[in-house]
């Protein structure tokens, strides 16, 4: 919209920047402006770099999870980049004050609002942004009315301090916090404060007839200015990290852990193998016995929480665990050898057949079968599994329930059980 087409409430169809130059407070600090080119500049470039990142959250947005945090960010930062625009293009009017009344609250409540979901901290306190709404509205009022812009300020930086401190509690109250989270906190806390420091500084420091321009002016305002200049894109950078860390951790986490039971997927395990630096190790491969039967007494559902059991019983074991395949399960051990595997296998099955499941008939034993082979490094996945799984067809064979190691020179039962069965 151009300014000239801009009206203010109780001033008729007057253009508002022609009725706002003639309003004295306004028409005084319209003169001998800084270098304005250098301000214009300096802002625009500030403001495209803000809506540059706020495309790019959307694009987050959309592309990869509709994380609401994103969302909020995008909305900070596009409230930021117009305010930063407004600034360059009408510092010294009134134009000026009206888009940072207006604009700074709520940009920062919206990165308040960011903060708050990308910690997983959901909870609102609607004390306190009614508290930001109404104070930057008086503050609104007190602007068109006129009054003298030490009066005005004052509930305008109270109203800044109280946004962005919504951002400090959030974080304050969110449980497990990272490197990341508490040097977000005090960015966050430094951005509060400098809105804060100018309660009693003001007041102490400028007369009540001081001037917009004198105090934007003065020393003590432009070092705070400054702070902002590094804190403010110090908090957005940092959030957007932990956004964006935490969609990435997600997915990759997703990547290479198994729906149900959260061990390893075969082909995170796959990769383990090929990784691991050591010198080999034992691979133990799991699979429940007559698990079929358990599905069709008991419901699938009773299936699902079975494997789930079994599994934390692996995890317990302190070796990377997987599942490899339906109810087959394998543990990886470094650096250990068949026998040492072995005893290890042997504690899993008794447990496993000892314990019974509030699923399942308190009579109904559940027992597995393991088959233990070892790995020399560079192995792949593939040929350890059809090792182990040949040594796991033998303890099939020979009545369930019980672990059977992979001798070298034995030769490998093509493909496993099923070919064998
Ligand atoms: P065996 O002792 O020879 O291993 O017999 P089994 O019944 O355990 O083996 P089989 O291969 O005949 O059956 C495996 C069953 O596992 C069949 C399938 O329905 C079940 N199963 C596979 N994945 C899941 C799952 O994610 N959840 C549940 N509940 N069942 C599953
Ligand atoms: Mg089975
Ligand atoms: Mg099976």
């Amino acid at each position: 919209m151009p300014p000239n087409g801009c009206r203010i409430p109780g001033h008729g169809s007057r253009p508002l920047i022609k009725t706002l130059r003639e309003m004295p407070h306004v028409a005084a600090r319209a003169k001998g402006l800084p270098s304005m080119n250098t301000m214009v500049s300096l802002g625009f470039v500030q403001a495209c770099i803000f809506a540059f990142l706020a495309c790019l959250c959307v694009a987050i947005y959309f592309g990869l999870r509709r994380q609401s945090s994103l969302a909020w960010l995008a909305a900070a930062l596009l409230i930021g980049s117009i305010a930063v625009l407004v600034l360059g293009q009408f510092s010294g009017t009134f134009l000026e004050q009206l888009a940072v009344t207006l604009l700074v609250p709520s940009g920062y409540l919206c990165l308040g609002q960011s903060v708050g979901l990308a910690v997983g901290e959901r909870r609102r306190s609607p004390g306190l942004l009614a508290a930001v709404a109404g104070l930057a509205g008086v503050s609104f009022v007190l602007l068109l009315a006129g009054i003298p812009f030490i009066y005005q300020t004052l509930p305008f930086q109270l109203a800044c301090g109280l946004a962005v401190s919504d951002g400090f509690i959030r974080l304050f109250r969110a449980p497990g916090r990272s490197a990341l989270d508490i040097c977000l906190m005090f960015v966050v806390a430094g951005i509060a404060s400098a809105f804060f420091l100018r309660l009693p500084f003001f007041p102490v420091l400028f007369d009540s007839a001081a001037s917009y321009l004198s105090i934007r002016d003065s020393s003590f305002e432009q070092t705070l200015l400054r702070f902002n200049a590094i804190v403010t894109p110090t908090a957005v950078f940092l959030l957007l990290a932990k956004i964006v860390g935490g969609v990435i951790t997600t997915y990759r986490t997703r990547s290479e852990r198994d729906g149900l039971t959260g061990l390893f997927n075969r082909l995170a395990f796959d990769e383990m193998i090929r990784a691991d630096p050591s010198s080999g190790g034992a691979l133990i491969l799991c699979d429940i016995d007559y698990f079929k039967q358990v599905n069709d007494r008991y419901g699938h559902h009773a299936g699902d929480e079975i494997l789930c059991s079994f599994a934390k019983l692996l995890a317990r074991a302190g070796q990377p665990a997987a599942r490899v395949g339906g109810e087959e399960f394998a543990l990886l051990l470094p650096r250990r050898g068949v026998a040492e595997a072995a005893e290890l296998a042997e504690m899993v099955r008794a447990r496993f057949h000892a314990a019974g499941h509030p699923l399942i008939a308190a009579d109904h034993r559940l027992s597995a079968s393991f088959g233990v082979a070892s790995y020399e490094p560079g192995d792949l996945l593939r040929d350890v599994l059809t090792r182990a799984d040949s040594a796991l067809y033998r303890a099939k064979h020979n009545g369930r329930n019980r672990v059977e190691t992979y001798e070298d020179g034995l030769v490998p039962i093509l493909g496993g059980r099923q070919q064998a069965a």
